[in-house]
């Protein structure tokens, strides 16, 4: 008998047994579900911005400032759909090679740890959500950062198009940070895709200029950011935008002390006063900003804005 035989009769079994058909057939369902539930993924998002953007015309938190609101939204969607490309980009070659070579080798701290699977599951959404808080902050106070997160928050309005409107580089450098997420904490695949999307859901959520009741928000306040502490965090003032750095849940800020629920939002200024030109809001100089030399972003008068911040708070 030749080393070939045995392969030869396995396939003669395997494609008599029908085996080989049914494998390719799972392998196939199996992929035709992962592509289902990424448009699932896809649809769902699309729905619930699509509902955003009735609802906050219906129920506005705060008055519209901008006079070409067609142009701010096509200007919002496009930074958007480049930080798409980019981050995409980054997550395709960066994230899923450093995951899978994390996995394989079990780095990160949740490996280690002799707990139940969901035990760790909830660590490690925990943790990533706690990382992504750290990250926030770290934006605001370094000034190479703060170049490309400055472009977010130049935004003189705030509503849901604000949650897509991120400069690519910022994006491109957040989805580094996912490989150094996965290093670090050991998080598997499912738990990450699962904070992934509640994340984007919330970061559209909680910019959208959507009025909800007010006992109602301030419950949920509690628990995941809402639309109207985001607006303290999109102030011209530098000590409101020091608050609320979380972005999906709150817990993170009342941790660090600067939990502030919203409050008197259309006394609220939004955006930074130093970049109030309507040239500085173009396409071009907003992708060309974080690499020009830097103006002050924040409003001179930085006392509180009546009814947003009742007393001081520390900052993390
Ligand atoms: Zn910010």
């Amino acid at each position: 008998m030749t080393p070939r035989q045995p392969l030869i009769s396995m396939a003669l079994f395997l494609s008599r047994e029908s085996l080989v058909p049914g494998v390719v057939e799972v392998l196939r369902r199996e992929l035709k579900l992962m592509k289902n539930l990424k448009w699932a993924g896809a649809v769902a998002f699309g729905f619930v911005f699509a509902a955003l953007c009735v609802a906050e015309r219906r129920r506005p938190l705060r008055p519209r400032v901008e006079p070409r609101p067609l142009h701010r939204a096509a200007r919002n969607v496009t930074l958007g759909v480049s930080a798409l490309v980019a981050s995409t980009a980054v997550e395709w070659t960066v994230v899923r090679s450093t995951g899978a070579w994390a996995e394989r080798h079990r780095i990160g701290l949740l490996h280690h740890l002799p707990l139940p699977l969901r035990v760790k599951q909830f660590l490690g959404f925990l943790a990533l959500d706690y990382s992504i808080y750290l990250w926030h902050v770290i934006n605001h106070r370094a000034d190479g950062l703060w170049r490309f997160h400055a472009v977010h928050h130049i935004d003189r309005e705030l509503d849901a198009s604000t949650g897509v409107r991120f400069h690519f580089g910022e994006m491109s450098l957040t989805a580094a940070l996912r490989a150094v997420q996965i290093l670090g904490i050991g998080v598997d695949r499912p738990t990450l895709t699962l904070w992934q999307r509640l994340l984007t859901l919330s970061v559209i959520f909680h910019h959208s200029n959507l009025r909800l009741p007010v006992q109602f928000e301030q419950a949920l306040s509690l628990f995941i950011v809402t639309p109207s502490m985001h607006g303290v965090h999109h102030s011209e003032r530098k000590h409101e935008a020091d608050r609320n750095f979380a972005s999906l849940l709150s817990v993170w800020d009342m941790l660090h002390g600067t939990w502030r629920p919203g409050a008197a939002q259309p006394t609220i200024t939004i955006g930074l006063p130093g970049r109030r030109d309507p040239r500085d809001l173009t396409i071009g100089p907003l992708l060309a900003m974080p690499f020009r030399p830097q103006r002050s972003s924040w409003a001179v008068d930085d006392s509180p804005t009546p009814g947003v911040l009742p007393q001081p708070a520390s900052v993390a």
